[in-house]
């Protein structure tokens, strides 16, 4: 069966058509780019790139698919069986991915007040499909179901709990796809179902999950992703009577704080340059922004990683996976280092090396290197939901 899975964002849509029948294989992967600017780019990993004008995301979708046919991907609309789409927030409501009907997409349309920058692009991705594709099944997988399974005490902030009963204002957590994914692989090569595994998502955005059973108990992003770890642009953590203070202090409007906090800050900010890591190591020995942007980086990671240990009572595995996580041998080096008293023990060969498995036979925590794969657990689900129809 093929499965497309849409990942429709502000200014773009990422697309990718799997096989479910052949272990879920990308047929052709790519984007449509600069959606609401002058002149769009569609490229794919089959060497494809086009410039051209499209006016909305149905027209978006509409060229994808002709580009398809055009290059014998497929033959005709009707051989896409159903459509995946990634969907920021789900809030409370959706705990599971959710096959599309119109009070659905209603729900996720209510969302939007949760995920202003993220959701309103998903709606806009999913109305598409639905004019492009009328008869197509779709499903929406959330970022934030994998952590619907926290417990109170981990999802509740120490506010008032009216503003959580009246205004949802809780933890809910992202990159629940990716962490699902890695977890599960994670579980695969431990072999033990009830293992307790901390998952490290190191990429543009960052963020952290304890698990035990296979399910998130703990996640170090919160009500927005910019909570937790320090990421490319974002500050993660910081004291919450400082964009107050920054407001008076600067003299300036929420908005720009709200831009500092998201898109100045992190490696970005401190570096005063860099948001990409490759650019951060490669100038972190003659750079001492860059090596301080490293070590507040990994500081962080590590903290959250000592808190998980104890909120789980221990750790079987720690798992680093997306761009950094997976690349990054310097980042989980410097990270290992400080948890050396969990009786961690790297091996700085394998670690160099990217390998699965980066830890010596005699450490007590496993460290694992883990590609994601967003889109093959978003086509899974969605072949999975489909089948029990
Ligand atoms: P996103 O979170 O947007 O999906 P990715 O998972 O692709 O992002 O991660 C992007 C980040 O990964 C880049 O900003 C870069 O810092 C980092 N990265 C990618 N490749 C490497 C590499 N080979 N070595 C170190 N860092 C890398």
């Amino acid at each position: 069966m093929l499965i497309l899975v849409i990942n429709a964002g502000s200014s773009s849509m990422k697309f990718q058509l799997m096989d479910s029948g052949k272990n879920f294989t990308t047929l052709v992967k790519g984007i449509v780019d600069r959606l609401g600017q002058e002149e769009q780019i569609y490229s794919d990993n089959k060497g494809h790139k086009e410039t051209t004008k499209i006016e909305s995301y149905s027209e978006a979708l509409d060229y994808i698919l002709k580009h398809f046919i055009k290059h014998n991907v497929i033959k005709s609309f009707q051989d896409i069986k159903a459509v995946g789409h990634r969907v920021v927030h789900g809030g409370e409501a959706y705990k599971k991915p959710t096959v599309i009907t119109p009070k659905v997409l209603k729900t996720i349309t209510e969302l939007s007040s949760l995920a202003p920058l993220h959701n309103p692009p998903n709606i806009e991705g999913i109305k598409a499909c639905k004019k492009v594709l009328p008869t197509i099944p779709q499903v929406a997988v959330f970022d934030t179901s994998f952590h619907q399974t926290m417990p109170e005490k981990a999802f509740l902030y120490a506010l008032p709990l009216e503003l959580y009963k009246k205004h949802n204002i809780r933890r809910y957590g992202f990159h629940g796809t990716s962490h699902t994914y890695v977890l599960q692989q994670a579980l695969k090569i431990l072999n033990k179902k009830n293992a307790k595994v901390i998952t490290c998502h190191l990429g543009n955005g960052c963020s952290v999950t304890a698990t035990r059973n296979g399910k998130s108990v703990d996640t170090s992003m919160g009500f927005t992703p910019l909570e937790g770890l320090m990421m490319g642009t974002r500050c993660g953590d910081l004291d919450p009577a400082l964009p107050l203070a920054l407001i008076k202090t600067l003299k300036t409007t929420p908005e720009k704080i709200d831009q500092l906090l998201n898109r100045e800050s992190g490696l970005k900010g401190i570096s005063g340059k860099y948001s990409d890591m490759r650019d951060i190591w490669a100038t972190c020995k003659k750079d001492s922004k860059s090596k301080l942007a490293m070590e507040i980086y990994c500081y962080r990671i590590a903290k959250y990683i000592g808190a998980y240990a104890a909120a789980l009572n221990g750790v079987d595995a720690i798992a680093f996976t997306a761009g950094i996580g997976e690349n990054a041998w310097y980042v989980r080096k410097m990270v290992c280092d400080y948890l050396t008293f969990l009786g961690l023990a790297l091996d700085k060969k394998k670690n160099l090396l990217n390998k699965p498995l980066i830890t010596t036979p005699k450490s007590k925590v496993k460290v694992l290197v883990i590609p994601t794969n967003e889109e093959k657990e978003i086509a899974q689900e969605t072949a999975k939901l489909l089948k029990n129809k």
